[in-house]
């Protein structure tokens, strides 16, 4: 039986997320939004918790149905994710960083401090002074 292969993003979080801890189908699949910070569904979800578990890299605990169970790596699915963490190397500590935030005004990455001001009673962060000024202007009247 060939190998699974991790081809999204939510794949990728989800076995993240269990190399940290045991959790719930339904935990994993709000973890995964906020990290992805995209809408995932339990069909992105449970068939892949139940290949992990065909191959035994999972095993579940607690009551038979879907929400009630929590999912555990095996020390086989520990291997597995060593593998990965060796496949990917870097994409791999970025995927678990934080979201980087991004200038409200130009889009630009703030990797860290920028400038932060509130503007129309949100608190937004820009890359620098000129960039919040150029957004007050286009968004306030
Ligand atoms: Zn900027």
């Amino acid at each position: 039986m060939p190998d699974i292969e991790i081809k999204n993003m939510v794949k990728l979080f989800t076995v993240l997320l269990l190399s940290e801890k045991g959790q719930h189908g339904y935990e994993i699949m709000k973890e995964v939004e906020k990290k992805t910070g995209k809408k995932v569904s339990p069909g992105q979800i449970y068939p892949f918790l139940k290949q992990l578990k065909k191959y035994r890299y999972v095993e579940t605990k607690g009551r038979a149905e879907r929400d009630r169970q929590a999912y555990y790596l095996t020390p086989e699915g520990r291997k597995f994710v060593a593998r990965l963490s060796d496949k990917f190397g870097d994409m791999f500590e970025i995927a678990i960083k934080p979201k980087l935030t991004v200038c409200a005004h130009c889009n630009c990455e703030i990797y860290k401090g920028g400038y932060k001001e509130r503007i129309n009673g949100r608190l937004l962060s820009f890359c620098c002074e000129n960039c919040a000024k150029g957004y007050r202007t286009l968004n306030t009247q």
